[in-house]
């Protein structure tokens, strides 16, 4: 067996202390990170900036997989379920192993790395997850867990005599005290994202992705959309996203598509609101008093509201009574 690894390096602590036990252990290493539209610590969706961060300051090669394309499917319809929320932790792990098993073959590496902490997630840390999620993704006796290590049978590279259980750790539960001890020890502390940083268990964002789910097609635009604006079931096949601020007025306008409506408060300051779906008079005289509702003109009377098509340079006026707030919390998606 070759002296090379692949560590899954998420840029959390976990992550970042068993690549670095393992470097301590001279293998040489490389580091792969996947991003998803469901990370909420990427740069544009882009880079995971905490783990080019852990990976630069351990000198390890970085390879960065976008997956979030596929990984809707395993959303869809997760074979182990979901968690608490709509995370499908254990497909989601034995989704993202395939990818590393096929990396390491592609890259001669002989076994994989992970921060995985025995009993520290409820779903995918669980000995019988863990045994699930080995088997399905085919890297039996190939994954090396150096934080728990000394809790699991030894691998293949422990008994080949590659690595050195004795300098492996056996931490179990959701503690992070040792874990902060060693950071402290070998000096890492920086870890932006000490806990993961995934949208899925967050339960709002998994109340809006369950309606989106419900009524809509979940793609990566749509899915996109769940991280802005406030959401607003209309009905079974019209809903509103009002911006939140200025940054999310223009990015909402940037998702402005056919068959949509945008919307804005003629003479008072406000958010713009995009509204998506099978619209008719009812939803856009229901649209506007929403939208006006999260304006300055929201004690008047009556409001102006600007609405326009897409790719129709006129507008339309609407004089519409703000919404009240027991009402709007009907039509609310999440909290
Ligand atoms: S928390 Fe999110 S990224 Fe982590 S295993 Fe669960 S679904 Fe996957």
């Amino acid at each position: 067996m070759k002296a090379k690894a692949i560590a899954l390096l998420s840029g959390g602590l976990d992550s970042t202390l068993a690549t670095f036990l393992v470097k301590e252990q001279r293998i040489e290493l490389e580091a792969i990170n996947f991003i998803t539209v469901f990370c909420n610590c990427t740069s544009k969706n882009s880079t995971c900036l905490s783990s080019q961060k852990a990976a630069n300051q351990m000198g390890v090669k970085l390879k960065v997989f976008n997956i979030t394309e596929e990984y809707l499917r395993v959303i869809k319809k997760p074979k182990y379920g979901y968690g608490k929320n709509m995370n499908p932790c254990i497909d989601c792990r034995i989704f993202m192993f395939k990818i590393a098993k096929q990396y390491m073959q592609e890259t001669g590496a002989g076994f994989i790395v992970t921060g995985e902490v025995l009993g520290e997630r409820p779903m995918s840390q669980r000995m019988d997850a863990i045994k699930i999620i080995e088997r399905e993704s085919g890297l039996g006796g190939l994954i090396l867990r150096p934080l728990s290590a000394r809790l699991f049978p030894p691998t293949v590279p422990e008994k080949a005599g590659i690595i050195d259980r004795k300098k492996l750790l056996s931490l179990s539960g959701r503690s992070r005290k040792p874990q902060l001890r060693l950071a402290k020890e070998i000096g890492i502390n920086d870890y932006p994202c000490p806990s993961g940083g995934c949208l899925l268990t967050d339960q709002n964002f998994s109340i809006r992705l369950k309606d989106l789910m419900t009524h809509d097609n979940l793609n990566v635009e749509n899915a996109q959309l769940l991280k802005i604006g406030r959401h607003f079931r209309l009905s079974k096949t019209a809903r509103l996203i009002v911006g939140r601020n200025d940054g999310e007025n223009k990015t909402l306008a940037s998702f402005f598509r056919n068959s949509d409506i945008i919307l804005r408060c003629e003479n008072f300051a406000g958010s713009t609101a995009l509204l998506k779906g099978d619209i008719n008079d009812e939803i856009i005289n229901l649209s506007a008093m929403i939208t006006t509702y999260f304006s300055k003109g929201k004690q008047e009377e009556k409001v102006s509201v600007l609405y326009a098509n897409y790719g129709c340079s006129d507008e339309f006026i609407i004089k519409v009574k703000p919404i009240e707030r027991d009402r709007l919390s009907v039509y609310k998606i999440g909290g």
